[in-house]
């Protein structure tokens, strides 16, 4: 039996692996379940699961979550330090599919032990890539892509070298607002940002979908995960979601992945890996589908990534400051401080106040300097939102 541990268990992620994992129950030993305020899903899980231990993030919640798994052989933690200490548990892989930098920690202490991570948790390369992985090189540890456009570039690489590949593309749907005029964009409420054409997702990177957010962090991922250099990666706007990326070889070759708009699919490929094992999504059929289209992304509509191209040419902590940024400024729009508009410019005003101010592109990519990044950026982001009033 392979023994496994799923961070962020009761999330949009977390609920898809347990999809696949209650299938096929036989073959798993569920060492540790996280999650949140979810605690009637998350003690529903481990004892369906029958997982050895349930952690919450949040220690005010461990009464309740101990309430509930009373009278089970459950082990109960809550806080952050519980969600490390359950990452330090032998298994043989992990889904590290926690939202936002919280995730970082814990990968980090996962990798520390050896075991095969399979990342969703994108924050946590756009945070500390070099560090998440040089600390995966060090233990001879295993990070396994679980975004759906890295799993798809990471399938068209089998067997090819990095040396003859020209370009990596990654698509996007275009999120919400696609279709809306610009000049409406600043008007865009809460519920309407929140509702993605064609993925069903947790709440805050369905509102980072449609200010493309999620791409911008998508950007630096894939150079941090595939080492590729910034100008090598592209951004195609393909409403269909149906290709989630594409490679383009040496040869002029492009090695397309096509599947439906699933995360079963990128999670079950890196729960099988390195097989491919069947999986319950949808076949596609194309000949009923007919066509597909592509466009290029307007980066007046999509601020984000121009952003996120600055960050990949800054290097250092500015991905610490631009993450961190990034989820303070989605606090403030879903917390109605900050209209939808204004989150690229607090991150904007983020990164400038803090680039030149404090060597960030120079310093060292340590826990204790991100750790301080992330904190200094979400305070200098709140700064900028109480000036935008
Ligand atoms: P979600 O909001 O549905 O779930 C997040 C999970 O993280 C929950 O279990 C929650 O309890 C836990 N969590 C939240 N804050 C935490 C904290 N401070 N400490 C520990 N745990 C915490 O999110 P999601 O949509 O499942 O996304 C999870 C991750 O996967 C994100 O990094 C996201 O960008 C990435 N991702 C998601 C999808 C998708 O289809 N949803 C696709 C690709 C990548
Ligand atoms: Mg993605």
């Amino acid at each position: 039996m392979r023994r496994i541990t799923l961070f962020g268990a009761t999330g949009s992620v977390g609920q898809s692996a347990i999809d696949l994992i209650a299938r096929d129950d036989q073959a798993y030993n569920v060492v540790a379940l996280t999650g949140g305020r979810n605690l009637e899903r998350l003690a529903k899980d481990a004892v369906r699961l029958k997982a050895d231990l349930a952690v919450t993030c949040y220690p005010e919640c461990y009464d309740d979550l101990k309430a509930l798994l009373s009278g089970t052989d459950v082990e109960v933690a809550a806080g952050p330090d519980a969600v490390a200490e359950a990452a330090s548990r032998p298994v043989d892989w992990a889904l590290s599919a926690i939202v936002g930098s919280a995730g970082l920690v814990p990968g980090l202490e996962a990798l520390a032990h050896g075991t095969t991570l399979a990342l969703a948790n994108k924050e946590s390369l756009v945070t500390a890539g070099p560090l998440l992985l040089g600390r995966a090189k060090a233990h001879g540890a295993t990070v396994l892509p679980v975004d759906s456009e890295h799993s798809a570039v990471f399938q068209a690489l089998v067997g090819e070298h990095m040396a003859a590949v020209e370009r990596v593309i990654i698509t996007a749907s275009g999120g919400a607002f696609r279709d809306w005029p610009i000049e409406k964009l600043a008007t865009a409420t809460l519920a309407e940002a929140s509702h993605h054409p064609n993925w069903n997702m947790g709440q805050r990177i369905t509102i980072d979908s449609a200010s493309m957010f999620n791409k911008a962090m998508e950007l630096i991922e894939t150079k941090e995960f595939f080492k590729v250099s910034p100008d090598m990666i592209e951004v195609l706007v393909h409403r269909e979601s149906l290709i989630h990326a594409m490679v383009g070889f040496n040869d002029g070759a492009l090695m397309a992945h096509v599947g439906p708009p699933d995360m079963r699919h990128a999670i079950g490929y890196a729960l099988h890996w390195p097989e491919r094992k069947e999986l319950p999504v949808a076949r596609l059929d194309l000949a009923q589908i007919g066509s597909l289209t592509f466009e290029a992304p307007d980066d007046a509509r999509y601020p984000a990534l121009g952003i996120a191209k600055r960050v990949m040419k800054e290097g250092g902590l500015t991905g610490a400051v631009f993450n961190a940024a990034k989820e303070r400024a989605l606090d403030g729009f879903i917390g109605g401080e900050i209209g939808f508009l204004d989150m690229s410019r607090v991150v904007a005003a983020t990164l400038d106040k803090m680039s030149s101010a404090d060597g960030l592109q120079n310093a060292a990519i340590t826990l204790d300097n991100v750790l301080e990044t992330d904190r200094l950026a979400r305070i200098r982001a709140g700064e900028a939102i109480s000036q935008l009033g």
